[in-house]
């Protein structure tokens, strides 16, 4: 491939190796994870897109949509990293309740532009996540407890297919791929447009409550009680942290769908805590849900892993939330069940684990790296026969393939249609179909099904 080929076929950026912004652009979120593209191009419009496919299908190139790369598993050996930053639209339907979008949308700017309308989209806790990339993984939002997994609400897709052609993907138009699209990932076509259900949001209340990790016994002893009562509208994480340098805090944060009286009774276990150094809880703007958790708006060298979790007992408190968590810094239990626990008609299953559990660290070396990681991988050892035996498919790591994320008979319902509608391969996602790979899957315990793909980068 030379560069005069790319900028002849596509209107918008393109960056070869060796040029200036090429490193830049071809960054992950994650700035451990490796990405030795061929080419990154930022395309332009939908024109844009098709002519990009049809190079791919004429050369033998293989494109990797990836707006964010912020679940980027270094799987992008070679390939031409598509960037959707261009695809910003947004157009909120109030009387619907419906949101068109751009796949270069991320969650603080659909959150932001519901806001003035009551409305509310199925978030996560970042608001730099890309919303089509997150909701084609099915997507675990704070309020997926009262209405299940974000793609459960999308109502159509805009695609490129493989061979170069649009198309509107409905559960009418084309039921198997609307099936695929809605939890199975983004290995069959490219999306460039979403339409989103919204959700009624008059009152959101949520915030923080922190106290010194010394406080971590009696917080998670309130914390497991009001668990046990909460209502779907209630979403409740509890979080260990320890950032280099700083004291040790055990954090609790909190969403309700709902009026701030319900909500100030439902939590009011924490009240009886002393000595909190932050309290923030109060009316909540949707588009201020990142600070709730201070989520980083930049790209770091982060290493999360996150597992689902069966019970929340007293041994796993021990295990998790033990008088040190260094070399981590964070370790977050965050609330799942009500909705997420319902089947939906797509490809990724129920969640039915009540809770997810997220371990954080900082890879400022390789060295660090393994450490961290070998501390994640202890944690979820001890952990034993409370680790789910699959986990979302939009927690998948470097390492990791979609055995880890969908039982046999799912994954040869999309590996048909991949074969079917991607025959030469043209799209490769961070986190590909591939029927072999199953074979080795199932797990009871934490790591037998690891590693299907080999980790690239540190
Ligand atoms: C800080 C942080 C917080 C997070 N919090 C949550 C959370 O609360 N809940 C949750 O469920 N997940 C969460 N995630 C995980 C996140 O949802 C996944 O990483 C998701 O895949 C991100 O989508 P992306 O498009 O931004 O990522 P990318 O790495 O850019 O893309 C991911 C994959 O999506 C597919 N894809 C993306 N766009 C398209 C497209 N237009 N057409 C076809 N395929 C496409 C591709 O196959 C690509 O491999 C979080 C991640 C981070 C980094």
């Amino acid at each position: 491939m030379t560069k005069y080929e790319l900028r002849t076929v596509v209107e918008g950026r393109v960056w070869l190796p060796g040029e200036r912004g090429f490193d830049v652009a071809r960054q992950a979120w994650h700035l451990t994870v490796e990405q030795p593209v061929a080419a990154v191009v930022e395309a332009r419009d939908v024109e844009d897109v098709v002519a990009l496919v049809r190079y791919a299908r004429r050369t033998s190139s293989t494109v990797a949509v990836q707006p964010t790369g912020s679940c980027a598993s270094g799987n992008t050996a070679g390939v031409i990293l598509l960037r959707t930053s261009r695809f910003d639209e947004i157009r909120i339907d109030p009387a619907r309740r419906i949101a068109r979008i751009g796949a270069g949308v991320s969650w603080g700017q659909l959150l932001a532009a519901a806001e003035p309308h009551g409305l509310i989209g199925p978030a996560g806790n970042s608001p730099v996540v890309n919303v089509v990339g997150s909701t084609l993984g099915g997507g675990m939002s704070w309020f997926g407890r009262k209405y299940g997994l974000a793609s459960a609400g999308v109502r159509a897709f805009d695609v490129v297919d493989a061979e170069g052609a649009r198309a509107r993907v409905t559960s009418d138009s084309d039921p198997e791929l609307f099936w695929a699209l809605r939890g199975g990932g983004g290995d069959l076509v490219i999306v460039t447009g979403m339409e989103l259900e919204l959700y009624p949001a008059p009152n959101l209340y949520g915030g923080q409550l922190m106290w010194s990790a010394d406080r971590t016994g009696e917080v998670l002893a309130a914390y497991r009680e009001i668990v046990r009562h909460a209502p779907p509208e209630l979403s409740v994480w509890a979080e260990r942290r320890q950032l280099p340098g700083a004291e040790g805090r055990i954090a609790i944060a909190a969403t309700y769908l709902g009026d701030a009286d319900e909500a100030r009774a439902l939590l009011r276990g924490f009240d009886a805590i002393d000595a909190p150094v932050a309290d923030t809880r109060g009316p909540l703007t949707p588009s201020n849900l990142g600070a709730l958790t201070s989520e980083p708006v930049d790209p770091g060298p982060g290493i999360t892993r996150s597992e689902l979790l069966t019970e929340l007992d007293d041994e796993a408190v021990e295990i998790l939330f033990a008088e040190s968590i260094s070399p981590l810094i964070g370790v977050q239990v965050r609330l799942l069940g009500g909705a997420f626990a319902e089947p939906h008609s797509g490809a990724h299953p129920a969640v039915a684990e009540p809770f997810s559990v997220h371990l954080h660290g900082l890879a400022t070396s390789p060295a660090t790296a393994r450490t961290v990681r070998d501390t994640q991988r202890r944690i979820v050892v001890g952990l034993g026969g409370r680790i789910g035996a699959r986990k979302p498919f939009t927690s998948l790591i470097p390492g990791e393939s979609i055995a880890a994320a969908f039982d046999g008979p799912t994954v040869d319902r999309l590996s048909d249609l991949k074969r079917i509608r991607d025959p030469y391969t043209v799209f490769r996602a961070n986190f590909p179909i591939h029927r072999a790979e199953m074979r080795a899957v199932f797990r009871r315990d934490c790591d037998c099904h690891r590693p299907a793909m080999p980790p690239w980068g540190w």
